[in-house]
């Protein structure tokens, strides 16, 4: 890290509607790098380092930070949560860099300035949206006086692309792009940070592509329209006081992205409100039509169904019912569900959310019902997201039960449901391309796609942190899959992927591991016992 005017510290976002940790770089960082380079700042004026580069080598940076004019700080608001890829910066964290960093001015930016919490040590509090603070400070003009907030946006989303080229992660980094902010209902959900926003905007199409383009001109491929409260009501059209969703606009949007931006190899979306499609079937089933047909597979759209509940969800203003998200996720699973190479295009999520108003042990009754429902009407859901509230300002979160009934209810969903979902996402047999491995732990790594909610792949033997392999589907846990490297030479198998073979178990991978040259599956056959039916294993390994 070299000796910089102005230091960008990425705590990373992990909102609700938008998400920064590692391998995300939220879209927060990028405009505050963009208002940096609009006030006349280089590239070698700004560093950006991550909270995680920070942590590693935290003797030698703090002295470093300490030579910088201005440190500007970038949080988020937590949801509880375990990331493989890094971990959020914590209050703590922040605080004790305020105290430390006694030289440069610090500016504390992102969505934490609206938790309203009493943070100490921290010279500035920026304004909500990211660069307007600091923009101002280094230029003494007020840019909001002369542009309106989406102008000021799509301006510096296309000049901050160059950041993405200081992340670690880079190449392999999911770009998180915004297509507008705020939650668009009147009265929001009473645990719902976004309720927290004063300032709303929507994006606009060309900046939005504009941005792309100039994200895949420095070679970002991954791409995921993640980061607002509801894609199908981008550019949505208010008619009689309702917001009616926009086909068009969406389907300019996809296609704009992918004329732009060719090569690019994910383009994954969030956060859809079920009750917007069930309200508005006839033009969402257009939409989803569109996505499916400009996406990545592999893609998902979180429904915040939050409870199935009644008590719950009128205690706590939500805005959609059991009945809205069933419909909307047969929809999905008509409209785009379909698969291309052997995986789904656009699948549902459920988020459910637990510790709210209202809640008895009769939630968690009602909850398990709603999925054992979905699973048994062959419905895929790709994701269920059972979660504990993040209490912000004065929410206050209940529980009407014990942790051991909790802990009981999850295990119910993971046995019962989680695991047959999985093995019909992910049948037996399917490829999944590019999974990167991010932890090796004695006879088993652990990698994941790119992309949006990527499935955790467990693969026997040893593989490097970082190196990237296709895999084949071979077993399923409950919120992770097995998998071997694909293509998959059994005469140069190891001893552990043997072993991990259907029904094979370490005497019969034994045997196998021991003969070598073996020729094809009837050659296999003689080599194994009666007992095992060597078809299973047709469509997995390869004889060479
Ligand atoms: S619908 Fe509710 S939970 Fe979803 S973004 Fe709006 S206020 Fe938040």
């Amino acid at each position: 890290m070299q000796k910089a005017r102005v230091s960008i510290l990425d705590g990373y976002l992990d909102e609700p509607s938008c998400l920064g940790v590692p391998p995300y770089i939220a879209p927060h960082v990028r405009y505050t790098y963009g208002a940096l380079k609009d006030a006349g700042l280089t590239e070698d004026d700004i560093n950006y380092l991550t909270i995680d580069q920070f942590r590693d080598n935290r003797k030698e940076l703090i002295d470093k930070l300490q030579l910088s004019e201005i440190v500007i700080i970038i949080a988020g608001t937590t949801v509880p949560g375990k990331y493989l890829g890094g971990q959020p910066i914590t209050l703590q964290e922040i605080e004790e860099l305020g105290e430390e960093l006694d030289k440069p001015k610090t500016f504390l930016n992102g969505p934490i300035v609206n938790c309203g919490l009493g943070i100490n040590y921290i010279d500035v509090i920026s304004e909500e949206i990211p660069g307007l603070t600091i923009y101002q400070h280094l230029t003494d003009k007020d840019l909001s006086k002369e542009l309106d907030i989406a102008q000021i946006v799509d301006r510096w989303a296309g000049l901050g692309v160059e950041v993405t080229q200081q992340h670690p992660n880079y190449p392999y980094l999911v770009c998180e792009i915004e297509t507008f902010r705020g939650c668009p209902r009147e009265n929001h959900c009473s645990f719902c940070s976004e309720g927290f926003k004063e300032v709303t905007y929507q994006r606009s199409i060309d900046g939005i592509i504009n941005e792309v383009e100039g994200l895949a001109e420095l070679g970002n491929q991954y791409f995921r329209l993640g980061c607002q409260t509801d894609l199908l009501l981008y550019q949505s059209k208010e008619e009689e006081g309702e917001l009616i969703p926009n086909p068009a606009a969406i389907e300019k949007l996809y296609s704009g992205i992918r004329e732009v931006a060719p090569d690019l190899k994910v383009l994954h979306m969030d956060n859809v409100n079920p009750a917007t499609i069930a309200d508005f079937s006839k033009e969402a089933a257009q939409i989803l039509e569109t996505i499916a047909q400009y996406n990545t597979p592999g893609d998902v759209a979180a429904f915040g169904l939050e409870s199935t509940d009644p008590k719950v969800l009128e205690a706590n203003n939500i805005g959609t019912t059991v009945e809205k998200t069933l419909q909307a996720i047969k929809m999905m699973n008509e409209h785009s569900g379909y698969r291309e190479d052997g995986v789904p295009k656009l699948l549902p999520g459920v988020n459910l959310l637990h510790g709210l108003q209202g809640e008895s042990k009769e939630t968690m009754e009602l909850n398990f019902k709603f999925l054992k429902e979905v699973l048994e009407s062959d419905l895929l859901v790709r994701r269920i997201n059972i979660r504990q509230v993040n209490p912000l300002k004065d929410y206050e979160a209940a529980h009407g039960y014990s942790k051991h009934d909790f802990k009981k209810y999850k295990k119910k969903v993971n046995d019962e449901i989680n695991k047959p979902m999985l093995q019909q996402v992910f049948p037996v047999g399917t490829l999944l391309k590019e999974v990167i491995i991010e932890e090796s732990k004695g006879k088993i790594s652990f990698g994941r796609q790119l992309g949006t909610y990527p499935i955790l792949v467990g693969i026997p033997g040893q593989h490097e942190v970082g190196e990237i392999i296709d895999v084949k589907i071979i077993d399923h846990g409950y919120r992770s899959i097995t998998g071997l490297p694909w293509p998959f030479n059994i005469n140069e198998a190891g001893l552990a992927e043997l072993e991990s073979l259907p029904g094979i178990g370490k005497k019969r991978a034994m045997r196998i591991f021991m003969k070598k040259g073996i020729k094809d599956l009837d050659h296999l056959n003689e080599i194994l016992d009666y007992g095992y039916d060597v078809e299973r294993l047709e469509d997995l390994i390869l004889f060479k």
